[in-house]
């Protein structure tokens, strides 16, 4: 393989051995990839400014043994610019650790990258007004992780109960132990259950139809916390910018 170059989203930055840093990056030609910036300070120096939190970047990279190198990188765009809303900046830090722990590397996702664009574009437009914040953030990431999940196919049939295929009424709960939702009579005792009420489920039904929930009709906040603890249960650990957003959304 010789040397490319793809525009992608930075995900992560990290500091890796001694003197490299290391960068996750979600690119459009091969989707999420692990891209090591080595050599001298200088070099560094010249590649860091044009690797920020939020931006889009046009990178150069030569294929390596372990990890592919960074050989160049220009800035494109910048999502959400400095000084930041500290929750906004959270929101978008999470839109970008969903990202990181829903997807492996090396298979191109356009769609997913599509939409974690738009996401981040929307940042910026948020209302400064803190209760409309609250509900407009808590629509966002809902919405993001239902798109995620649907794209990477981890999405759940959500019309009808995986037992007796009956449609679903309440109550409704989720199953982690069967991975699927039921009736509340359908399930055992024994299986790890989210109850789920009603709006969250006609929410759900909705975006499952492809349909748009009507302009104004917020994510319920019970069903971003039944998305944020599938997420978690998907990553295998919980992530500490969707323990900060549940706690204030
Ligand atoms: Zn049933």
């Amino acid at each position: 393989m010789s040397t490319y170059i793809t525009t992608g989203v930075v995900l992560r930055a990290r500091s890796h051995k001694q003197n490299d840093r290391l960068y996750t990056v979600f690119t459009e030609r091969r989707g999420k990839l692990e891209l090591v910036a080595t050599g001298s300070r200088k070099i560094l120096s010249k590649l860091a400014p044009h690797l920020v939190m939020f931006g889009e970047v046009e990178l150069v990279v030569a294929p390596g043994k372990r990890h592919d190198k960074l050989a160049g990188a220009v800035l494109k765009k910048i999502y959400l610019k400095p000084p930041y809303n500290l929750n906004t900046a959270i929101l978008g830090t999470s839109f970008l650790e969903i990202t990181d722990v829903l997807t492996s590397t090396g298979a191109p996702e356009p769609q997913l990258l599509k939409s974690l664009k738009y996401y981040l574009s929307q940042l910026k437009d948020l209302p400064t007004l803190e209760e409309d914040w609250r509900q407009r953030a808590r629509t966002f990431l809902g919405r993001f992780i239902y798109k995620v999940l649907k794209v990477t196919g981890l999405a759940i049939q959500v019309t009808r109960c995986q037992k007796c295929q009956g449609e679903l009424a309440a109550p409704v709960v989720f199953s982690f132990t069967e991975h699927g939702f039921f009736h509340r009579r359908c399930v055992s005792d024994n299986h790890n259950i989210h109850l789920l009420i009603d709006d969250s489920i006609s929410y759900l039904q909705t975006l499952a139809s492809r349909a748009e929930p009507a302009p104004g009709r917020e994510l319920p906040q019970e069903l971003l916390g039944f998305l944020v603890d599938y997420v978690q249960g998907q990553a295998g650990r919980s992530l500490y910018t969707l323990k900060v957003l549940r706690s204030i959304l």
